[in-house]
């Protein structure tokens, strides 16, 4: 069977082994550089990227991850691990010298980080996501169910390089720029009637090559195929 590693520095290692092994993967805890050897792919659990980021350098993981990823070594980031993927972030959280934190990188992503709000402000949601469809666990024809997504003081992609597959979107009822009755529509032929408010649709999962990516967490709410994907992305079926 895989071998899944699942990087276990800190965050939420043990939900993510778990879902793991629900697709009949074996997931294996990753902690040292030794114990990348064998595995067919590895989740970096959500958490604190700044934290986990510097552990992935004192522990020696950061190199040999970068060297894999860039070799094509199958990675699926959650939320804090998403940000450790991308290759720019807006925000990048500072050190005491004034150093930004350091990501992993390999999709060429802006991310915004804490972009939902703080921990009180998570959420759950329902959402449409693209690439589902051919999942074995899924009857054929079916339409799949919306995924149940999670979100923990969540980063969203602000922008997406051409090499990045957009797989998700969520939409953020915002109170749009609302016009000003016009008195004279004429003045602005343009305009037939007033806008709809507007409604943001902000990326928030994203797949480049064998990286898979998403702000939210799936792995706390019995949502198995976020990993199936990932394992079939494993396998070359996806
Ligand atoms: N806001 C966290 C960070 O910047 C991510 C949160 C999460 O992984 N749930 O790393």
């Amino acid at each position: 069977g895989l071998l899944v590693g699942v990087l276990a520095l800190q965050g939420g290692v043990r939900e993510h082994a778990a879902a793991i092994a629900a697709t009949g993967a074996a997931a294996v805890p990753v902690r040292r550089p030794g114990d990348l050897e064998g595995l067919s792919g590895l989740v970096l659990p959500g958490g604190e990227s700044t934290t986990i980021g510097k552990l992935l350098r004192a522990y020696g993981l950061a190199d040999p991850l970068e060297d894999a990823i860039s070799g094509g070594f199958p990675v699926y980031g959650s939320c804090a691990g998403l940000i450790l993927l991308a290759d720019h972030l807006v925000d990048p959280a500072t050190d005491r010298d004034g150093r930004p934190q350091e990501t992993l990188g390999g999709l060429d992503i802006l991310v915004r980080r804490n972009a939902f709000g703080r921990q009180r402000e998570s959420f759950e949601t329902q959402l449409v996501f693209d690439g589902l469809d051919s999942l074995p666990s899924l009857p054929p024809g079916a339409e799949p169910p919306p995924v149940q997504a999670v979100f923990i003081r969540a980063p969203e992609v602000e922008k997406a390089g051409d090499s990045v597959r957009v797989l998700a979107r969520v939409r953020d009822a915002q109170p749009g720029p609302v016009p000003l009755p016009s008195m004279n529509r004429s003045a602005d032929p343009g305009m037939v009637s007033a806008p709809e408010p507007d409604s943001v649709a902000r990326i928030v999962a994203v797949r480049s090559g064998n990286l898979l990516a998403t702000s939210f967490h799936p792995e706390i709410t019995g949502e198995l195929r976020i990993h199936e994907l990932f394992i079939q992305m494993i396998r070359g079926e996806a």
